[in-house]
């Protein structure tokens, strides 16, 4: 997609602080962190949100969680904890039209979420 912020960093057209690639999936810092560690896992493909996740892309959303899992590993979060969470639609805050998952960690984190 031309006019996708997340298809042009995948594509290296703006420039990002990379934490993790491999053929299927991206992963980031984002910009303005809401936690000591907060990276965007984002599929190569673009799909809007969860939402629009199909039957198609099954093994996609299995790998972006093992994905999610070993980046949380490798950035010293697994045992304190962390989360994992996908902002959907309007009503789920969702502003960047490409789905993503944001793994937070750190702190404590509250709940329920705001
Ligand atoms: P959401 O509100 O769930 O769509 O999350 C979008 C996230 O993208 C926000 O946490 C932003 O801080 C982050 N973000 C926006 N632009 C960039 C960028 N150029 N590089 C890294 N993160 C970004
Ligand atoms: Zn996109």
């Amino acid at each position: 997609m031309d006019n996708c912020l997340f298809c042009k960093i995948v594509n290296g057209i703006i420039p990002s602080d990379k934490v993790y690639e491999d053929e299927l999936v991206y992963a980031f810092n984002d910009i303005n962190p809401s936690a000591p560690t907060h990276i965007l896992i984002i599929p190569k493909k673009h799909i809007l949100s969860l939402e629009d996740l199909q039957l198609e892309d099954q093994d996609l959303g299995g790998h972006m969680l093992l994905v999610a899992k070993q980046i949380a590993r490798e950035q010293g979060l697994a045992k304190a904890g962390y989360r994992l969470v996908s902002n959907c639609g309007e009503l789920g805050g969702q502003e960047v039209p490409h789905l993503h998952f944001h793994l937070l960690g750190g702190r404590k984190m509250n709940w329920p979420a705001g």
